[in-house]
């Protein structure tokens, strides 16, 4: 089976595209590097450096394949304020293109990076996929145009597709290559801006008054291994002509203090950090309901908090 993976290059698609190689799958990459990198390809896929925004170059990367796993986007919350229009292009547009592209080319299996984001600043939680979407910013609000944009197709013309939520995706996969894992700039992520903390530029505590037992926010991390599994297991499972939306995380939460101890016993030594004013945007609590992935993928997390900030310092 082979499978064109967009965004290959970057922190998450370049992991999909290892383990997709690992299991025995032909692999084909798009992506334009504009935020991934060449060198994070496998070499053993079939890579075209193309930005999703070419028809023709989707027409070319999709020869061959019977399946997609879409991840080329762009991601960062606070930009996609800032720059609303690269979200709509890139990540709206840009799927538009691809799904138009895939029924030309009679591809009709998709497998999508979506994300909690969809959800905003949630009144349940955990969030079932159930739960009311409001996006709070543009990031949000593209990823769940795409994924009306999916139900549609699914209706109308019989694609097989999976949307899956993620929640904070963390760690890193070691390959016979080095490491993949997160390489984001500038980088706003709170493991890899935990173990990047010295005494001189300490890493900052975004609020400590926060409803949360600690005063810190709860997030829900899931290792890129994991999340990955969780994409094969959705590939494996799609159905003719229905759209599933499937929330992807660990299932529970842990606290910026809590992270924050975990790191500190991987590292063996106390990490500075200083509270400050809390980020705008944050919500309090962000924590997944996954009962539909092990429902309906036969799928569960296996890999700890202590595991994610561990390879993630591993692959520093
Ligand atoms: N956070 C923090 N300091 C940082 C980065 C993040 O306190 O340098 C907090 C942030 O406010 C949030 C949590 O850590 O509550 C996870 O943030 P991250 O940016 O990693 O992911 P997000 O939940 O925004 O997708």
């Amino acid at each position: 089976m082979k499978i064109l993976v967009t965004g290959g290059a970057g922190y998450i698609g370049s992991t999909a595209v290892s383990i997709l190689l690992d299991r025995g799958f032909d692999v084909n990459v798009i992506d334009d590097c504009s935020t991934g990198y060449a060198a994070s390809v496998d070499s053993r896929a079939t890579f075209f450096q193309k930005s999703i925004l070419e028809p023709a170059a989707l027409d070319y990367a999709l020869q061959g394949c019977d399946a997609v796993m879409h991840f080329a986007a762009k991601s960062l919350v606070g930009e996609s304020v800032v720059k609303p229009e690269i979200y709509w292009e890139t990540n709206a547009y840009g799927s538009r293109l691809l799904l138009n592209a895939m029924r030309r080319n009679g591809v009709e299996k998709l497998v999508f990076s979506s994300t909690a984001a969809t959800y905003g600043d949630s009144k349940e939680n955990p969030i079932t996929e159930n739960s009311a979407t409001s996006p709070t910013n543009p990031y949000g609000a593209s990823k769940l145009a795409v994924d009306y944009m999916i139900s549609a197709q699914s209706t109308a013309y019989g694609l097989s597709a999976a949307s899956l939520r993620y929640f904070n995706v963390a760690g890193a996969l070691k390959t016979e290559n080095g490491w993949l894992a997160e390489k984001h700039n500038p980088e706003t992520h709170l493991i890899p801006n935990l173990l990047r903390s010295t005494p001189e530029s300490p890493m900052k505590i975004f609020g400590t008054d926060w409803p949360t037992p600690d005063g810190t926010c709860i997030r829900d991390y899931i290792h890129v291994v994991d999340l990955i599994e969780a994409h094969i297991k959705a590939l494996e499972n799609l159905t003719p002509g229905r759209h599933e939306i499937i929330n992807l995380g660990s299932g529970g939460g842990y606290s910026v203090k809590e992270v924050l101890a975990a790191a500190e016993k991987v590292l063996g030594r106390s990490i500075p950090a200083i509270a400050t004013d809390r980020r705008a945007g944050d919500p309090a609590v962000l924590v997944a309901d996954i009962s539909k992935a092990r429902a309906v993928l036969g799928w569960q997390p296996e890999r700890s908090l202590q595991s994610m900030v561990s390879d993630a310092w591993e692959s520093f």
